[in-house]
């Protein structure tokens, strides 16, 4: 038997529940790209993009997911040869690199592991030794949806400060956005990017990339900008051109819902929301770790993320018939390990549009297959975290 019908909880870490004002949003005709409401919708989404990461510079949408924004933002600042350091923290700081190399760019990595944070005093030593100033540019990620990990970008700014080295600080925020603070310039960040589908709450297929002013100085020389990526091309006056051909309208319309819901909330207290049900999540994982077959993927309590709890299987067990007990079964998808945990752990997605009862009905039903599939842990987790929200959401 099943208690599967009603609503599915999508629980993985993007694409993430678009809620049910955004999918309306997008129900509508076409409308005209050359005047009209659109050309004051794209003023608006761009100003307000740039308001989110925090910039005073300017914000590029783009037709395309994260891996997208990522070749948009490596073209238009980098050229053949160029030296890019790679912040290793989990799978996707590696990625980006790897999409560096492929466009012909020397890439190194500093080795990081799977379970903790990247350390800002290795990057500042790193960057130190670099006296001939070989680095052109340092990717990192903000959170690393597949170990769940959050580096501190500010403190690996202030290193790369401290360094006294000219290269481009460039940062993925596509698993942070809209969850939690992201203070571009005051952080020191040159290029951003993030996109659609994960905090932001709009279907996939938009995504955005942020440059200062010191990104659009070296822009001017890079040797990698392509047509379409171009940021010069998409800074021209013509509507059409800050797309590079036609405008996603529908997912326009749906980002602009997006954005005012998040805006009418307050991004304050969305970081709050996001904060308040991670650590109920973590207070819930916390408990079933004691029976010692599973547990926590980030070992240090201050690196993990408040947008994706990564939770490992321990003694090789295989982490599939929890995932397809909480689907088949109760109706919630959770992530499944990726990259390196592979088989190894299962993800659990508090991000975007989420609350209470979607969190605590998570946590429940992992807790329900948990019992059922006679995995060993720590009984009461889903009570550890109903008692930290009934302390912290105060009448
Ligand atoms: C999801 C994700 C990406 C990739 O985004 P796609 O839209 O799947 O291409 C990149 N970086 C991070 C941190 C992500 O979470």
């Amino acid at each position: 038997m099943t208690v599967r019908g009603g609503r599915e909880f999508l629980v993985i870490p993007g694409p993430t529940t678009v809620p049910d004002e955004v999918l309306q949003a997008m129900h509508r005709p076409a409308v005209d790209i050359y005047s009209g409401p659109l050309i004051a919708l794209t003023d608006s989404l761009f100003a307000d993009l740039a308001k989110i990461f925090r910039t005073a510079g300017r914000a590029y949408v783009y037709i395309a997911n994260g891996h997208g924004a990522w070749e948009a933002a490596l073209t238009n600042v980098l050229s053949r040869g160029d030296k890019v350091l790679v912040l290793e923290s989990g799978r996707f700081a590696r990625a980006w690199g790897d999409a560096a190399a492929k466009l012909g760019c020397e890439v190194e990595t500093l080795a990081g592991d799977w379970r903790r944070a990247v350390r800002p005093a290795e990057v500042g030593a790193r960057l130190r030794a670099d006296e001939a100033g070989r680095i052109k540019a340092i990717l990192a990620v903000q959170i690393d949806t597949a170990s769940g990990v959050v580096n501190d970008i500010a403190a690996i700014g202030a290193a790369i400060k401290a360094a006294r080295h000219d290269a481009l600080f460039m940062v993925d925020a596509v698993a942070s956005l809209g969850c939690m603070p992201f203070e571009m310039d005051a952080w020191g960040v040159d290029v951003a990017m993030s996109g659609s589908q994960k905090g932001l709450m709009t279907p996939p297929g938009l995504s955005f990339v942020a440059a200062g002013a010191r990104a659009r100085a070296v822009h001017e020389t890079a040797d990698l900008r392509t047509p379409y990526w171009d940021w010069t091309a998409r800074e021209g006056d013509v509507h059409y051109q800050k797309y590079a051909g036609t405008p996603p309208e529908h997912l326009m319309f749906a980002l602009r819902r997006a954005l005012d819901m998040l805006l009418a909330e307050g991004l304050d207290n969305v970081f709050l929301r996001h904060r308040l049900l991670a650590e109920a999540v973590r207070r819930a994982v916390d408990v079933w770790s004691q029976g010692q077959a599973i547990g926590f993927n980030v070992i240090e309590p201050s690196e993990r993320s408040d947008t994706v709890t990564t939770v490992l299987m321990g003694d090789g067990r295989d982490p599939r018939p929890l995932v397809d007990y909480c689907n088949k079964k109760c109706g919630v998808v959770l992530g499944i390990g990726i990259g390196d945990l592979s088989g190894k752990a299962f993800r659990i997605a508090h991000m975007g549009h989420v609350n209470a009862p979607m969190v605590l009905g998570t946590l429940g039903v992992i807790e329900v297959g948990l019992n059922a599939l006679g995995i060993p842990h720590g009984s009461g987790g889903a009570q550890a975290a109903i008692d930290w929200l009934g302390e912290q959401v105060t009448a």
